[in-house]
């Protein structure tokens, strides 16, 4: 539907020379832009054409990967060596932005045994965006290293939480109908403790009837769904209380504020006492919200919201997350930001179900479904999606969204299509 709506804006300024003034959070659509105004807290951090911003961190941009260890814990070693100042993974690897003018000791984050393969490459304008609000960030707070990075503290050669095997989410050809509408077709996949898996799909694919079907909330028509070894259709409550669920639109109440937010949610997840004061306290000291604790939450910024509707998800300590958009319109430090806590979560043994309009994102799971008018259209790790949307003659290699585009492009037309 983005891809639509520009083709829309650029038939326009082509036939009609109209002027386009866009806002957006996100870098892809600022890079398709003639000329950018970065904005922080109401000033202007740079202004220029795409092509001035990528000059700023011409040759600062790098793939690293290894055979030898995860992605997961490249990106985790390597945010914290000084002067990386961004590191997300990318593909098979982790794409790595550098200060300007420096050289990172690589090495020293890693055993001696690790081989790591280092590779430049081309320069995008959310690097530059990144790089301008961390300094800002670090200036304001005059620390002396990245809020938040903490390396991960395994040996680099333990089995990561990806590799367990036991499966805690087991969907067997589940159907659901509504009158005589069948939004959910055959679908069968199962997800193990401690992944990352991601739901994607065009619109009304029936990511959110999965969802709500797994967290015990709409019943199957037909099928089995087991959720940390319950049957769903048995004990939905039993499921529910070992769960958390995150919508970014619609987890909070926005009349109450935060801490009236978070002692709802704690209630409603049946805890008392002690440990309700407790994970109110976590919840506001782990995600920085103290100074918060007394506004309406529908008034916080977009950012806030969000870690507010992750620590209410939270606050019942659920072996699994269900993650429903949970960033769309947010930045990118605080989708960072974000990501940093899922993978600690996930790392701690948390499953982690997300469903993501953002390509980007979709490439930070282990494995994911591409749902097509209520069935299966791919799955697999993002790696084998981009293959198979490639078919039998692979090409240069496809990013996450153009293997999306192909696959659903490719995908048979019903009478819904
Ligand atoms: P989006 O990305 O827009 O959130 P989605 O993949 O989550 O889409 P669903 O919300 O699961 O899609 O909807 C799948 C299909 O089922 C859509 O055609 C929708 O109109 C239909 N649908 C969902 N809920 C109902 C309902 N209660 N009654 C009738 N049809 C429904």
């Amino acid at each position: 539907s983005r891809r639509e709506l520009w083709h829309i804006i650029d038939r326009l300024v082509e036939e009609t020379g109209a002027t386009v003034l866009l806002s957006t959070a996100y870098m892809d659509e600022a890079e398709r832009c003639s000329s950018v105004v970065l904005l922080d807290q109401g000033q202007i951090l740079m202004q220029g054409m795409p092509e001035e911003f990528h000059d700023k961190v011409a040759g600062c941009s790098f793939a690293v990967t290894s055979p030898d260890v995860s992605k997961r814990l490249i990106q985790s070693r390597l945010l914290a060596l000084h002067n990386i100042f961004d590191a997300i993974i990318q593909s098979e690897g982790v794409r790595v932005v550098i200060h300007p003018g420096t050289r990172p000791a690589w090495r020293t984050a890693f055993d001696s045994k690790v081989r790591l393969k280092i590779e430049p490459v081309a320069p995008r304008l959310e690097d530059v965006f990144v790089m301008l609000l961390r300094e800002r960030r670090l200036r304001e707070t005059d620390a002396h290293g990245l809020a938040g990075n903490k390396p991960y503290e395994g040996e680099d050669f333990s089995p990561d939480a990806s590799v367990e095997t036991e499966t805690v989410i087991d969907v067997d050809s589940v159907d659901r109908w509504f009158g005589t509408f069948q939004a959910v077709k055959e679908l069968s996949f199962n997800v193990r403790r401690g992944e990352i898996f991601g739901l994607l799909g065009a619109n009304g694919a029936g990511k959110t009837t999965t969802f709500r079907m797994l967290c015990g909330l709409l019943p199957a028509s037909s099928g089995r769904l087991r959720v940390a070894g319950v049957d769903l259709r048995k004990a939905a409550a039993r499921a529910r209380a070992r769960l958390g669920y995150m919508s970014q639109k619609f987890s909070l109440y926005g009349q109450l504020s935060v801490r009236q937010n978070l002692e709802f949610f704690s209630h409603a997840y049946g805890l008392r006492n002690q440990r309700h004061r407790a994970r109110i306290d976590w919840a506001l000291q782990q995600f920085e919200l103290e100074p918060f604790v007394g506004s309406s939450s529908g008034e916080l910024p977009l950012g806030y919201k969000q870690r507010l509707a992750l620590a209410c998800a939270l606050m019942h300590e659920p072996d699994i997350l269900f993650l429903d958009e949970p960033t769309s319109g947010i930045d990118p430090l605080a989708r960072r930001e974000f990501w940093r806590r899922i993978n600690d979560l996930a790392a701690q043994g948390v499953t982690i179900l997300v469903t993501t309009h953002f390509m980007e994102e979709a490439e930070y799971c282990d494995r994911l479904l591409i749902m097509c008018e209520g069935g299966i259209l791919a799955s697999g790790t993002p790696l084998e999606i981009k293959r198979q949307s490639q078919g039998e003659h692979p090409s240069a290699p496809v990013s996450m969204e153009e293997a999306f585009i192909r696959l659903l492009e490719s995908a048979p037309v019903t009478a819904m299509g």
